[in-house]
């Protein structure tokens, strides 16, 4: 049996991570073809035979079956309300959004199926049931969560430490956040428990954006033709 490609839409095509989505479309079978690549600006109209559109030109993009945004929060809210139009899936992996742009996710999510996650890593999903895991059988316990990432990451805690507080809240924990800017790290994560006389460190180091690009591909795959929801990204991974 054969299977149409999903058409995808890449928001953020011309940054680190729209760069390692459109290289693995490229490379792999990924069972995705990209039918427009938009960034803020545009240097030209097709790279590699995908079209280019500019953030200005988002509404003359052609018809899609799933957008996968690696974006800004200013650019989010567009996105989203093309989706909407579109009847189209959203996969968002967009950090730093404001409350009210998560609300309006929410929303959008009766209305189109929608998966947004702050890692898209496998890897980084289990760390998320090991701190929830550890946060309820470690009542009391100092919860710190120590992030590091390259100096151009704009948004500070990164939003996968908010994500793993809110897994450790979850569990009863009151986390602590640090964050350290340095040189090209990709991102690491570290969160630790600690009580007198004894320490428990679970950490995450991502050495390359292709995990997250992966892991966006194959919940954008997933993602087409589902029901409007708001989908997790562990259940799809
Ligand atoms: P980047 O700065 O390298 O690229 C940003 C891209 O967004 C560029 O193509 C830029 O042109 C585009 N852009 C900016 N403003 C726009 C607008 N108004 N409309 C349309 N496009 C716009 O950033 P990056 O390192 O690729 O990261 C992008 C986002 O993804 C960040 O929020 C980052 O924190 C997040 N991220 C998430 C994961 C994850 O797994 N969820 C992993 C890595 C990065």
């Amino acid at each position: 049996m054969t299977t149409t490609p999903v058409r995808l839409l890449i928001h953020g095509a011309t940054g680190r991570m729209g760069q390692a989505l459109l290289r693995l479309c490229r490379e792999q079978d990924s069972g995705c073809e990209v039918v427009a690549a938009v960034a803020r600006r545009v240097d030209a109209r097709v790279v590699d035979g995908v079209p280019q559109f500019a953030a200005a030109e988002l509404a003359g993009v052609p018809a899609f079956d799933v957008a996968i945004d690696f974006s800004l929060p200013e650019g989010f809210d567009a996105i989203l309300s093309l989706c909407i139009a579109r009847g189209a899936a959203l996969v968002s992996g967009t950090t730093g959004l404001s409350d009210a742009q998560k609300a309006q996710l929410d929303t959008a999510s009766t209305k189109i199926p929608a998966a947004w996650a702050s890692n898209f890593s496998l890897g980084v999903a289990v760390l998320h049931e090991l701190v929830a895991r550890a946060a309820t059988l470690l009542p009391g316990w100092d919860c710190d969560i120590v992030e590091a990432h390259h100096t151009r990451k704009l948004d500070a805690p990164s939003g996968t430490a908010l994500t793993l507080g809110a897994a450790a809240q979850a569990g009863g924990a009151q986390p602590h956040y640090a964050s350290i800017r340095a040189g090209d790290i990709v991102g690491e994560h570290l969160v630790q428990f600690a009580a007198a006389g004894e320490r428990i460190e679970l950490a995450h180091r991502a050495s390359n954006r292709d995990i997250f690009a992966r892991g966006a591909l194959h919940v954008a795959t997933r993602l087409r033709g589902r029901t409007p929801g708001s989908y997790r990204v562990a259940e799809l991974l």
